[in-house]
């Protein structure tokens, strides 16, 4: 899977894609980044990339003409990729659309900054926005990681465990059960004896459980559109004549 990353600050992403899972994907050649400063785009002597508001205002817009000639250049001008803005006023990130971006082969990704992007890029250039969250930062490049890392993981020979992101929080509509590792004792805190009985058939239940309780105790909203088995919704009815709210 291609990402062609469209940012004034490229330095920002080299080391964090270096590292761990990613830098082994980018090996791999499972996921390529590539990162194009938007900078080099501008024609004129100072390469400015920002200017000030039409209508006034404090901050700084960022200018068409150095985005939609560096995407052109990269893409092409008449390209099927998705040119995706990073924007606070974006849909949500969440990882059914992690889900959904990864079924892709090429995603293009424009990091906005100051106050964003002048409002014709959103208009005529870019075809999906994605917000990371109800909050603002100062950049798109740290909500590009997330949706490249978030993505990354998902590709098949990404995680050294292949059914890894299958049970992670969120897959398959749960939050995921508790792990521990070695010591089976630390500083007096056990290991669940169960854990450690290596029968499977019951650690894989015991698993399922703390899942089913976990999401009904942190996160109940997303019961609603989990994937419950007849025993999961029994389980669930038991818990709460247990401990009733
Ligand atoms: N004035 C804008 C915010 C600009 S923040 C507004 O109110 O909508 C500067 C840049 O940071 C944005 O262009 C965007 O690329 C990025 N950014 C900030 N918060 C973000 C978020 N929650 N999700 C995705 N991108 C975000």
């Amino acid at each position: 899977m291609r990402f062609d990353v469209f940012t004034l600050f490229p330095e920002l992403f080299v080391s964090y894609l270096d590292t761990s899972i990613l830098g082994r994907a980018r090996q791999a050649n499972l996921l390529q980044v590539n990162l194009h400063n938007i900078r080099d785009y501008a024609t004129d002597k100072h390469q400015v990339t920002d200017d000030e508001p039409y209508g006034g205002g404090g901050g700084m817009v960022m200018k068409p003409e150095p985005i939609f000639a560096a995407v052109e250049a990269v893409l092409g001008a008449k390209t099927k990729t998705p040119v995706i803005l990073l924007s606070p006023q974006g849909r949500l990130f969440n990882q059914a659309v992690a889900q959904e971006l990864s079924e892709q082969d090429h995603i293009a990704l424009i990091c906005g900054r100051y106050e964003g992007v002048d409002e014709r890029v959103r208009e005529y250039l870019v075809t999906d926005e994605i917000s990371i969250g109800d909050y603002v930062l100062t950049g798109g490049e740290l909500p590009a990681l997330i949706v490249i890392d978030a993505v990354a993981r998902l590709l098949p020979g990404a995680l050294g465990d292949p059914t890894g992101a299958m049970t992670d929080s969120h897959a398959s509509g749960l939050l995921e059960h508790p792990h521990y590792t070695r010591p089976p004792e630390f500083r007096g805190w056990e290991v669940p004896e169960i854990l450690k009985s290596g029968d499977h058939a019951r650690i894989q239940r015991w698993r399922r459980e703390q899942s089913l309780l976990r999401t009904a105790r942190r996160r109940p909203e997303l019961l609603n559109h989990a994937d419950l088995t007849k025993k999961d919704k029994a389980f669930l009815e038991e818990a709460k004549e247990r401990e009733p709210e």
